[in-house]
């Protein structure tokens, strides 16, 4: 299996006490370097080409992003009450090898038939084709799909969204697209308020809010009928998962309770659906997931699950 970082991811700096931190990372990799099983080959990843980042954001929207980028200190993107959104003077290339490392992994994909995990910052789900939001700047995922539809012909793609926050950039990217199914589970009402089971696209749409509170068994349950079982019928070609890990029980920004071993039941229903219609063909990306000790055993257990 291949893992995608870099230490670019890093440099990205969001201010005192916040949860979206680099050692959100550096735990991450050492928990993999901890497990030999794992057999991973750890790549660091390009920085995206812009022309590929353009096939999902336009080209002013991102100058603009990047124009903003302090020469020192940290500007927020968004207005209050989420004024967390910051821009750092390093953001530029953190931004990139984040997105980089889908466009990349979309590469060894199709070439090299690996599953990869993407463990970089910052995240992309919440970024929508015009706005930077909740962390995010550029939408990784959707970049890698369009990417993997442009350059390598994969038609029909599913997006599998486990963060326990909705993914409103990649739904609002995708919402008349039918070529792109998302499927979420995420806890409702909580940021970015989006997610509603009526929100449907063009079919191709599928939502599963949860009730704060909600237990392992009953996540499992909902996510195996309302994401699972559509996205079985929908037959993708490739699978891409956004692996939050902020449904977990100690995490401090929502209120499920997964524990880490249920990342790798999880992640094994994805697998045995890919390897019913996708080849097995599996990219998992990294979004949120804010206590350090959480996320480092939750994606073990994701990547023990994921690998072949
Ligand atoms: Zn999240």
């Amino acid at each position: 299996m291949i893992v995608y970082s870099h230490p670019d991811c890093l440099l990205k700096d969001n201010g005192f006490n916040h949860p979206e931190r680099k050692e959100r990372i550096t735990s991450i990799i050492e928990s993999i370097k901890k497990q030999n099983e794992l057999n991973v080959e750890f790549k660091e990843s390009p920085l995206a080409n812009l022309d590929t980042v353009f096939l999902v954001h336009p080209q002013n929207h991102i100058k603009k992003i990047f124009s903003n980028i302090p020469k020192k200190g940290l500007i927020g993107v968004e207005k209050e009450p989420y004024a967390d959104t910051m821009l750092c003077p390093n953001s530029e290339r953190a931004i990139l090898r984040a997105c980089g490392a889908g466009i990349a992994a979309a590469d060894d994909l199709i070439n090299k038939n690996d599953r990869i995990f993407c463990a970089v910052r910052p995240p992309g789900h919440h970024a929508e084709t015009m706005k930077a939001m909740g962390f995010c700047f550029i939408n990784n995922i959707a970049v890698a799909a369009k990417y993997l539809q442009s350059k390598h012909k994969v038609n029909k793609i599913a997006i599998i969204d486990f963060d326990v926050h909705h993914g409103n950039g990649t739904q609002e990217i995708f919402y008349n697209d039918k070529t792109v199914a998302y499927g979420s589970t995420h806890e409702s009402p909580l940021f970015p308020g989006t997610g509603l089971e009526t929100e449907t696209g063009v079919g191709n749409i599928f939502n599963a809010p949860l009730k704060a509170g909600t237990e392992a068994r009953e996540f499992i349950r909902i996510f195996e009928k309302k994401i699972l079982r559509p996205i079985d019928k929908f037959k993708p070609e490739v699978i891409l998962i956004s692996a939050g890990f902020d449904a977990h029980f100690r995490d401090p920004l929502a209120n499920i309770n997964l524990e880490s071993e249920n990342y790798h039941e999880i992640t094994k229903l994805i697998i045995e659906l890919s390897n019913i219609h996708s080849g097995g063909r599996v990219i998992s990306f990294l979004e949120g997931g804010y206590d350090l000790l959480a996320l480092s055993e939750s994606i073990k257990q994701h990547l023990l699950a994921l690998k072949k």
